[in-house]
């Protein structure tokens, strides 16, 4: 980690283009928040401008990461592939500016730096593509994590009886 810094500014204005393969197990807190911090993230960052002055990354992410299913608490296979676009601003002023013009848009807008560290964004972006309560598509497993209501007899029910 550490050998994908980038001056965020001077990578935007050449159009630089960066990509690589990291485990999952080097992402702290991606890591945190699989099971096993199995898995290899692929990702690439493109830098470029969005036609109004705007420096912007182009990141993509993708890879399979393990979670725990929130409904058998069995392992699960998770896909990543995710895209974003992100707003490189001058400083924090021109980022708050940037969330309120650019807030209708599905942009991300952060504060450019000179050292950069491109897996941290490329992190940050796992992480969002991550689902908060992962499941099997097809869950055939008995639910442990929420127990199925029990069947209470219904009080009308419980009348009923009575007056037979
Ligand atoms: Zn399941």
């Amino acid at each position: 980690m550490g050998t994908h810094d980038v001056d965020a500014f001077e990578f935007c204005r050449k159009q630089e283009l960066r990509s690589g393969e990291a485990s999952v197990a080097g992402f702290v807190r991606l890591a945190a928040e699989t099971l096993d911090s199995s898995g290899v993230i692929r990702w690439s960052v493109q830098g470029g401008s969005d036609g109004r002055g705007h420096l912007q990354m182009d990141l993509h992410v993708a890879g399979t990461v393990s979670l725990r299913c929130q409904r058998c608490l069995g392992p699960m296979q998770h896909q990543i592939d995710s895209h974003a676009v992100v707003i490189v601003a001058a400083d924090d002023e021109s980022a708050d500016e940037l969330d309120l013009q650019l807030a209708d848009e599905p942009v991300e807008v952060i504060v450019g730096s000179t050292a950069l560290d491109l897996l941290t964004l490329v992190e940050d972006e796992a992480l969002l593509a991550l689902p908060p309560a992962p499941r099997h598509e097809q869950c055939t497993g008995d639910s442990q994590a929420v127990a199925p209501a029990e069947k209470k007899e219904s009080p009308f029910a419980v009348l009923g009886k009575l007056k037979r």
